[in-house]
């Protein structure tokens, strides 16, 4: 378990990506209609406007597009991290598809023990996941 981050409130919206990381899975929504991925989950399709939807996992694989290193002012749950990373990763089945994380050494490592000077966009990197509850499998990221 780890620092007394906040967690990501689990809803209806985002059960089963959080299902899926309990597997040790990274999940994208996937419509029901035209096939089409999509991230974060959305209740109708943009595309073809279907409702029907289910989570389907993805390889966990993707580059990274974009990344910040936060400084305080922050909430106090992050405020002694500081600085960390939070990266944007375009996932490889469609680079479209971003999900937000942190770049670690390591599984299980601090968000912010990665030096900073080696984050690189375009950078290959794939998943890990972290327990920070009995519920949370946190996704995070390492070098590929
Ligand atoms: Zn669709």
């Amino acid at each position: 378990m780890s620092q007394g981050y906040l967690n990501p409130p689990i809803d209806s919206e985002n059960e089963g990506f959080w299902e899926g990381t309990r597997r040790g899975e990274l999940s994208v929504e996937q419509c029901g209609g035209c096939n089409a991925l999509r991230f974060p989950p959305k209740p109708m399709c943009p595309h073809c406007r279907s409702t029907e939807r289910r989570w389907v996992p993805v390889a966990g694989e993707g580059t990274i597009w974009s990344f910040v290193l936060p400084h305080p002012p922050l909430l106090p749950e992050f405020t002694e991290l500081a600085p960390y990373n939070v990266i944007v990763v375009a996932l490889s089945e469609d680079p479209t598809l971003r999900m937000i994380g942190n770049l670690v050494n390591e599984p299980g490592d601090a968000i912010n023990a990665f030096e900073p000077s080696r984050i690189e966009i375009d950078a290959r990197v794939r998943v890990v996941f972290e327990a920070v509850s009995d519920e949370i499998q946190l996704p995070r990221w390492v070098l590929a």
